[in-house]
């Protein structure tokens, strides 16, 4: 009886994995589709502000799409996928044209800081994307930023510091994301040239609660304030979180208590429509 148990244990896992592969495949193909098209690709932002002044300093551009098929579907579930079929660089593009894009209309001159993913870093092509992208768009690279995860830094790592050493010559920030979840080494802050750290979200979601936590908190911040490195609290949900970022040092925060990620005036009424017929709407 084990023995026929262990077998539907595998037929049922064998069955799975192949669902698995045919959603897969078949959200990589719909994926294909809109980034040809463009179409119900949106990027939303969402303000990072100054935790003394509150005023906005960047605004982080957030991908969104929504899949005739599927419906939103989650970056965390289609940015992967981009990865592994050779989207990404497709994906990067589109997201950075439009976030210049966006930004150039913006009156307060606020940054835009744009995720590009580790896949994307180690082929190399991004410093020429950038510089093609500010040029055709208008904007100077002082306003834009990239956000990279540690994942970035651990494959090729001196392949990668050279691309962002040279990105950081031409004006444009970049800024650490994630801190503190992953491969977090205190040795990727001096040796890369990071203006900034996001410091992630479950760090801050647990400091109100954990002195432990609020702990790490104070001590990225001071690590960043010592080395000139502006620090971000992501994540930041009600206003015990922000009173507790402040009192322990961050210089900047990004999340819900001061706003949501939104689309832009001109997707406002294209996205209403779609949150209507959809069953969860995009957050
Ligand atoms: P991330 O870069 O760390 O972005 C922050 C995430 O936290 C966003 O999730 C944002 O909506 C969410 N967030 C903001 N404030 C709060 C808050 O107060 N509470 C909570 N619980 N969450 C908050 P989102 O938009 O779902 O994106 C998830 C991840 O997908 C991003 O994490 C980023 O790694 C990736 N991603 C999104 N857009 C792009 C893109 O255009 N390119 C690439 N390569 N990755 C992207
Ligand atoms: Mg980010
Ligand atoms: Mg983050
Ligand atoms: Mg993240």
């Amino acid at each position: 009886a084990a023995k026929d148990a262990g077998k539907n244990a595998f037929r049922l896992f064998a069955e799975s994995m192949e669902q698995n592969l045919q959603d897969r495949l078949r959200l990589e193909d719909e994926l294909r589709k809109a980034l040809i098209t463009g179409e119900n690709l949106f990027v939303f932002y969402q303000p990072i502000v100054n935790t003394r002044t509150d005023s906005i300093t960047a605004r982080e551009a957030l991908m969104r799409w929504y899949s005739r098929e599927l419906g939103w579907v989650s970056p965390t579930v289609f940015i992967p996928v981009a990865e592994q079929s050779g989207l990404i660089e497709r994906l990067s593009q589109f997201v950075l044209h439009r976030a210049c894009r966006d930004a150039m209309r913006w009156p307060d001159g606020a940054r835009v800081a744009v995720n590009i993913s580790a896949a994307q870093l180690g082929l190399g092509t991004l410093g020429d994307m950038i510089a093609t992208t500010l040029e055709s768009s208008g904007l100077p690279a002082t306003r834009l930023e990239i956000e990279v995860t540690e994942a970035a830094l651990v494959d090729d790592e001196s392949r990668v510091m050279e691309e962002l050493y040279q990105l950081r010559a031409t004006g444009v920030h970049i800024a650490l994301d994630d801190f503190g979840t992953g491969y977090s080494s205190l040795s990727h802050i001096h040796r890369f040239p990071f203006d900034k750290i996001k410091i992630d979200g479950s760090f801050v979601r647990d400091s109100t609660t954990r002195p432990d936590y609020a702990a790490m908190v104070r001590t990225i911040a001071d690590i960043g304030h010592r080395l000139g490195v502006t620090t971000v609290a992501e994540g930041v949900e009600t206003q015990a979180h922000l009173e507790t970022i402040r009192a322990e040092g961050c210089q900047e925060m990004q999340g819900y208590v001061y706003a949501r990620p939104a689309p832009e005036p001109h997707d406002r009424d294209t996205v209403d429509r779609l949150n209507a017929q959809a069953a969860k709407p995009a957050a």
